[in-house]
């Protein structure tokens, strides 16, 4: 069965979808994909180049500028929600696909952050809603001034490999909302479900060249895209680090950007919360995905009364999150994405018992294939440690004390990140002070994780500009013209 799903993940083997067609990269060059559970090559991808860019570019813009534009908005949000069927309809397949080439478990289905295929339906509500206005001015009856809201143009979306179906959608859905075309370059970890998106979007009718595929390298395929001047914005999730390069590469021609990006996000449980509710929030916080979601609560704050007892708690969440095979529907905590990732993981593992952190449990290899870790959880903790101050995206918890709300809230902020945060406690005056006083993107209270098409998220400081979803999304891309009418008789 799953032979026969790598096989038919597109119509003639793995290619590139440029203007409708499925074609071989430029030099004919490929990647070879790796199943993280056990080591093995499952797949090849085509490895693009920067002809091959030019090309999808190319496609994006005629279609922008033609088909695309001749759809109306009632037409889009029809094909919009084709698609959102379609994506419902090859869900398990989307997701085995996901499991075998990254490995986030089978087990993480609808209800994981990356919110099925409704944020389609929400961004398709849209289509025909997107409105300028007619705007007062200095000569009434003599000129009439009013504006209008474009698509942007042509988006260049490039994606990371931690959630990469759902964040396919969470590119594509805004974009095609307001009119926009796509060239999408998926993760090179993690390219297979984009491939298969590529597909169902033709079968949902979308006319050719409105949304592309150009697997391949980072520092080729991505990188050809930020410099291209003919994509007028890039839509970036993926580390700081190549975000910043992909702000360096886009001065050329000034493109609009917005940036999801990394965090390490403080998590503050108080002596008064509900510890039922927030060690296994907590936990899910931390560990989900084997820690790599960007928003993953991985500085966890706990006042000193519950320090020892939320410690111990949060180890045995951890032993009891079964580690395993991502196709094993018992498995809750898959392995690392790649072997560079779970060297990387277990440095942090190793920096933390060097700088003098109490490891509680977890942190050993499991198995000996696949780039397993389990749920790792690290006691004595200090602000000064690596593993409280760098992103370390792998299942590790770094649990700090503290004693008073002043304090926590400005340990919290004191890092150069600001995506998410949570507060835990029955004082809903104190819940509402620390979400105001935390300087990230979302705060979640008594709850962590929940994400909403509708609701914007987005990072502060380094974490990113602009936001993902919520109408926010919409004005990223979107930009207004004014126009002036001499009306005088
Ligand atoms: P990454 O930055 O290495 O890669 C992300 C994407 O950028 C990939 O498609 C990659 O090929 C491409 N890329 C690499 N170099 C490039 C360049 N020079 N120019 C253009 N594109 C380039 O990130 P990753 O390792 O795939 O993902 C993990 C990171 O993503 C973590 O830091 C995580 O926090 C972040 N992330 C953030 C969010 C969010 O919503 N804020 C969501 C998921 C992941």
């Amino acid at each position: 069965m799953i032979d026969d799903l790598l096989a038919g993940v597109t119509p003639a083997g793995q290619q590139l979808l440029i203007d409708g067609d499925w074609r071989d990269a430029s030099d004919g060059a490929a990647l070879t994909c790796i199943n993280p559970s056990t080591g093995e090559p499952i797949a090849k991808i085509a490895a693009g180049t920067a002809a091959d860019v030019d090309r999808a570019v190319a496609a994006a813009r005629r279609a922008f500028g033609g088909a695309w534009a001749r759809v109306n908005p009632a037409e889009r949000t029809r094909m919009m929600l084709t698609l959102a069927d379609l994506i419902e309809e090859n869900l398990l397949e989307l997701r085995t696909l996901d499991a075998l080439e990254m490995g986030k478990p089978l087990r993480l289905g609808p209800a994981d952050p990356s919110g099925a295929a409704d944020v389609l339906r929400y961004f398709a509500g849209w289509t025909t809603k997107i409105a300028g206005q007619t705007l007062p001015n200095s000569r009434p009856g003599r000129l009439l001034s009013m504006t209008y809201r474009e698509p942007v143009g042509v988006v260049g979306a490039i994606i990371p490999w931690n959630g990469p179906w759902g964040a396919v959608l969470w590119k594509l859905a805004p974009a095609l909302a307001t009119g926009c075309t796509v060239v999408l370059k998926p993760a090179e970890e993690a390219s297979l479900s984009s491939l298969r998106i590529g597909e169902l979007v033709q079968e949902a009718g979308l006319p050719d060249g409105v949304v592309n595929v150009v697997t391949g390298k980072g520092e080729t395929v991505g990188a050809a895209m930020a410099a291209h001047p003919g994509i007028d914005k890039i839509a970036f999730t993926g580390s700081t680090e190549t975000g910043r390069q992909i702000v360096r590469a886009a001065s050329g021609n000034l493109k609009r950007l917005s940036l999801e990006m990394g965090g390490k996000s403080p998590d503050i449980i108080f002596d008064d919360a509900d510890l039922d509710k927030a060690v296994p929030g907590a936990a899910t916080g931390v560990f989900s995905n084997s820690g790599q979601i960007c928003c993953a609560g991985t500085r966890i704050f706990v006042q000193r009364a519950v320090y020892d007892e939320v410690c111990a708690r949060l180890a045995e969440a951890g032993r009891g999150m079964r580690v395993g095979n991502s196709l094993d529907p018992e498995t809750m905590i898959g392995p690392l994405v790649s072997q560079n990732q779970f060297d990387r993981v277990r440095g942090y593992v190793a920096s933390g018992q060097k700088e003098g952190a109490r490891l509680v449990s977890g942190g050993e290899r499991v198995g000996d294939r696949g780039y397993f870790l389990p749920p790792t959880v690290f006691a004595d903790v200090t602000d000064d440690m690596s593993i409280a101050r760098e992103e370390i995206f792998g299942p590790v918890a770094s649990v700090l004390v503290f004693d008073d709300e002043d304090e926590v809230l400005a340990r919290a902020n004191d890092s150069e990140y600001g995506l998410g945060g949570g507060v835990w406690s029955r004082d809903i005056g104190r819940t509402m002070r620390v979400a105001q006083g935390l300087r990230t993107g979302t705060v979640w209270v008594n709850t962590y994780l929940h994400l909403d098409p509708g609701v914007p998220f987005g990072g502060h400081k380094i974490s990113g500009w602009g936001s993902s979803l919520g109408p926010e999304a919409i004005d990223g891309h979107t930009v207004t013209k004014a126009v002036w009418a001499d009306i005088a008789p």
